[in-house]
This record gives C-alpha cells, sequence and structure tokens, in this order.
C-alpha cells in the first residue's frame, strides 16, 4: 500500500534520525532538508538529502515535488518555508502549532485562552517594562526570550529588585517574557497525536528531571492522581484541536503541591521526554507521527512496566559504550561526532 510513498522532514537532528527509523519499519522512504544535512544524525540514514537554507525557494520547491508528506523535527524553521508547500501536501505540525511555539508569548495566550492554567507573565519589550513587572512580581522570576530558547538557553532566574537595566542588557533581545517562578513538585509531560481526520492518541504521562534546563532523565508512565490524567489529557486535546495539528504536540507542565498542572510550553514534534516509547510503547512517538502523517491507522500505545530514559550529554558521552555490558539496556547513539558539553549525544532506556 505505501510502495513509493516518501517523507520528508525538515532538520537533520536526532529526533529526524528516529523518524527516519521508525518510517522505515514502515516500509517508507526519507527525504531530509536540513542546511546542515550532511553527515547529521538524520542526514546519515536517510534515503535523499537536500542540503540548503529553510529559505531556499528553489530547493524547498523540488523538496515539495519529491515527497507525498512532509515534517519538521524543530519547531523554528520559518513558516514561510511550510506555507510554500503545494494544497495538496500534507504538512505536519501544521501552520498554526508552528507559528504559535515559536513564541513563548503566543504559547502562553493559547493556553490561557483554552483556559489551562498558566504562571502569571508579562510581555517584555524594554528595561522600563521590565522593571515595573519586576516590581509588581514581587518574587522569583525567570526572563526568558519569546523566540529560539532551548534547553534552559535564553533564560535568566531572577527575583524583584533586582537591576532590571543589566538583565535587559543580559538577555539582549526585542521580545522576552517575564514569568512568575513555580514551586513545582513534579514536571510532567503529556504527548499527543492527531492525524488528519482529526483521530487522536494520548501516550501515558511522563515526569521529569532537569539539570541546569536541560532534560536529564525521565520516568514512565507517571503515577499520578486520575484527575490529574484526566486534566493534563484534557489539556492535550484542546490544545492539539485548536491548533490543527496533524502530527505530534507535546505539553511540558509543572505539577504543585496540591495537584494542580501549570502549563509551561508546547514543542509540536516527537519530545525528548517519550524517547521510552520506543521501547515501552507498542507504537513509539516516532512510528505514531509516521502513522499520522502518512495515513497509516494510528497504533496502540499500551504500555508494560516501568521506563526510564537517560539522556547523555557530551560531558558523559562515555555511558553509552559503558552500557553495552548491560544487560536490559537499550542504547541510542545518534552518531555526532563532536561531543561538546551539554550536547545530546544519545539516550539509554531500560525498565523495571
Ligand atoms: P523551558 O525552556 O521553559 O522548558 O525551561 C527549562 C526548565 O527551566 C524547565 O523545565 C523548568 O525546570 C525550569 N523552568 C522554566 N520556567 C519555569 C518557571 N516559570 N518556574 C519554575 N521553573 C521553571
Amino acid at each position: 500500500m505505501m510502495t513509493n510513498f516518501k517523507l520528508g522532514i525538515f532538520g537533520s537532528g536526532q529526533l529526524g534520525r528516529m523518524i527516519v527509523q521508525a518510517a522505515a519499519d514502515y516500509g517508507i522512504a526519507c527525504h531530509v532538508f536540513a542546511p546542515d544535512a550532511q553527515n547529521s544524525p538524520a542526514g546519515q540514514i536517510c534515503n535523499t538529502l537536500t542540503q540548503a537554507e529553510y529559505t531556499d525557494q528553489d530547493a524547498l520547491y523540488k523538496f515539495y515535488d519529491s515527497v507525498n508528506a512532509v515534517t519538521s523535527e524543530f519547531e523554528n524553521i520559518p513558516v514561510s518555508s511550510l506555507q510554500a508547500a503545494p494544497a495538496s501536501l500534507l504538512v505536519s505540525p501544521g501552520i498554526k502549532a508552528l507559528a504559535t511555539a515559536q513564541n513563548r508569548l503566543n504559547e502562553k495566550q493559547t493556553a490561557k485562552k483554552l483556559g489551562i492554567p498558566t504562571a502569571p507573565y508579562w510581555k517584555i519589550t524594554s528595561s522600563a517594562e521590565l522593571s515595573s513587572a519586576l516590581e509588581i512580581l514581587n518574587a522569583k522570576a525567570i526572563l526568558k526570550t519569546a523566540k529560539l530558547g532551548y534547553d534552559g538557553k535564553g533564560q535568566i532566574r531572577t527575583r524583584s529588585g533586582e537591576n532590571a537595566d543589566h538583565l535587559w542588557k543580559e538577555i539582549n533581545t526585542e521580545l522576552a517574557i517575564l514569568e512568575s517562578f513555580v514551586d513545582f513538585k513534579k514536571e510532567v509531560s503529556f504527548l499527543i497525536a492527531r492525524n488528519a481526520k482529526g483521530e487522536i492518541s494520548l501516550f501515558p504521562p511522563t515526569l521529569n528531571h532537569h539539570e541546569n534546563g536541560i532534560l536529564d532523565h525521565s520516568t514512565a508512565p507517571a503515577i499520578l492522581p486520575h484527575h490529574v490524567i484526566e486534566a493534563g489529557n484534557n489539556y492535550a486535546r484542546l490544545i492539539a484541536e485548536h491548533l490543527e495539528l496533524v502530527g505530534l504536540i507535546a505539553i511540558e507542565l509543572f505539577l504543585t503541591d496540591d495537584n494542580q498542572l501549570i502549563f509551561n510550553e508546547i514543542a509540536p514534534r516527537p519530545h525528548n521526554s517519550f524517547h521510552w516509547t520506543i521501547e515501552g510503547c507498542k507504537t513509539s512517538q516516532f512510528h505514531q507521527l509516521v502513522r499520522s502523517v502518512c495515513n497509516l491507522p494510528l497504533g496502540s500505545v499500551s504500555t508494560k512496566g516501568k521506563w526510564h530514559m537517560k539522556n547523555i550529554l557530551g560531558q558523559s558521552v562515555d555511558e553509552l559504550v559503558s552500557n553495552y555490558n548491560n544487560a536490559g539496556k537499550y542504547i541510542h547513539n545518534y552518531g555526532k561526532n563532536e561531543p561538546k558539553t551539554d550536547r545530546k549525544m544519545g539516550h539509554i532506556t531500560w525498565s523495571e
């Protein structure tokens, strides 16, 4: 049925690589498009490669002409690059999902509109605005760039009374968000897949532990009160439908002591905290993404036991090798050459 089907992927990192691996399981070939595609994690194993800027109209035209559906492994590809696709082509995650996820203010406004609790926040475009927001806030806060922040980058932890001029210089952006600091007991992520027919699939939620703003490890399925899981699933449904999602959206939330979920951010793509689904769910997040964009039926996400996922960063890359001797550990090496500090080199999963 899927003979000659080709899936286009924007981006060439580890998420793209794992999409290529899942697509191959269904006999689907992948065409990767990225500015740094050569020898990249996805570029090493895809069937076709285009190395070009995301704004290269000629390359985009040829790319779209060569694929049956397209998805993006990261949210910062220009919206105009997706808009350049012919109307007949299925484009994931969709324009609305992509545009919303590119800007933290849009994300928070969307959550608010849908009735999903957020921490108090302020839009900041100047040192003067920052100064008055810090005064009203009167507590701990985080100042974040509205765009292009990831893995704790583009963020400054602060508190009321701090010098707004210094902070504004340090964050060095035109548009930022000041968020009140949430005193959470846990960080939780939810993941939903949705296809073009509007069918959805909800993965079991995951508990996450960050170190220096970077995900360190996850455990799943998260053991949480029933009403918390219901609320998270409901938020995921609301967001996916509102954004007319085709593909995946992960929602990161904080869980407070009184079991309230507070929205943090969304990612309209496979998410690091759900890598455990490769071994832990009947259908992994990557397989479900491929199914949802390639018109295949959505698969079961049932799971057995408790799963752990540990990220391996450049500074601890030896752990990938040392775990080969460890029965029961599943090793994923992303094929990156240079083990730089804080660079995600691979991950390991295991169950109990
Ligand atoms: P983010 O890039 O927004 O996901 O932030 C990275 C990490 O910083 C989160 O996973 C949290 O551990 C922490 N963080 C971000 N925003 C807040 C907040 N408003 N209150 C407390 N911790 C936060």
